[in-house]
């Protein structure tokens, strides 16, 4: 057994400066990292919003952000788990709802990337699913979280028939004309660690150009590592390696992107 040495100077304090929109805590938890060491290599990230996907583990995402003060959360069926869902999901997701660190609907979308999610009934089932989140955002008077894999057609014509509902575009994946045209319809545009990879050209001159007001940053922990981690498991604290990312790409402070991005994720969860 090791006991740290009373000669070790204490850690040094860290601002809080970065708002990871986008963590999956309860899969990091759930694959055996105690969340207090989460929470403490995360030290940087002051805010964290840890959707739900499913209603088996929205138990999970709703413990994480009752312990820990500056870990929001969210609700939804995530677009690949439509098809698994117990007949009474809306009602769960109704009952969310009430929870006071439940910020937005999220995640819901559309993915059709796997053979499996390319089954035309299945693709069917994700836009009625979406459809489903997109009233209940409205009901509830809540941002949605969007996720859209190999989707864009679709997300964008069903999002431009729910006027009045706003949110992210999360683990954004299209080009910059994609995000104005997101952006107009009310959504901001969150950029994770697959903007760093070397040959994302087309996500880093979206990631430079859209408007600073409408700029969110994530991890998507624990997939999509950012350079230089690429391929290992992700986590929050690495939200300053996206920001970093992007603030280069834009030729700013990183503490003004981190600043910045903060505000932009408060109004829209309004914590
Ligand atoms: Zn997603
Ligand atoms: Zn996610």
């Amino acid at each position: 057994m090791t006991t740290t040495p009373l000669t070790t100077p204490p850690a040094e304090p860290v601002t809080p400066l970065f708002f990871d929109t986008h963590c999956h805590v309860d899969y990091i938890v759930r694959n055996g990292r105690p969340l207090n060491d989460v929470v403490a290599d995360a030290a940087a990230v002051g805010w964290m919003v840890n959707p739900g996907t499913c209603i088996a583990q929205l138990p999970d995402v709703l413990a994480v952000a009752e312990q820990v003060p500056h870990i929001y959360a969210a609700a939804a069926i995530h677009p690949t788990d439509v098809a698994d869902q117990p007949a009474d999901w809306q009602a769960h997701l109704h009952a969310a709802m009430a929870h006071p660190k439940v910020v937005a609907v999220g995640e819901t979308g559309l993915d059709y990337y796997r053979p499996e999610q390319q089954a035309p009934g299945n693709q069917a089932l994700q836009r009625d699913c979406l459809e489903t989140h997109l009233d209940l955002a409205r009901q509830y008077n809540k941002p949605v979280i969007i996720h859209d894999r190999e989707a864009h057609a679709d997300v964008q014509a069903i999002l431009r028939n729910h006027p009045g509902v706003v949110g992210v575009m999360h683990c954004f994946s299209g080009d910059l004309a994609f995000a104005m045209a997101m952006i107009e319809l009310g959504y901001y545009i969150s950029f994770a660690g697959n903007v760093t990879f070397k040959n994302a050209t087309t996500l880093q001159h979206a990631a430079q150009q859209v408007p600073l007001e409408r700029l969110l940053i994530e991890t998507d922990a624990p997939f999509l590592s950012p350079m230089p981690h690429r391929g290992t498991p992700n986590s929050p604290d690495r939200v300053a390696l996206v920001g970093q990312f992007i603030a280069g790409l834009r030729s700013m402070p990183v503490d003004e992107l981190a600043t910045v991005t903060t505000q932009n994720a408060k109004r829209l969860f309004k914590i």
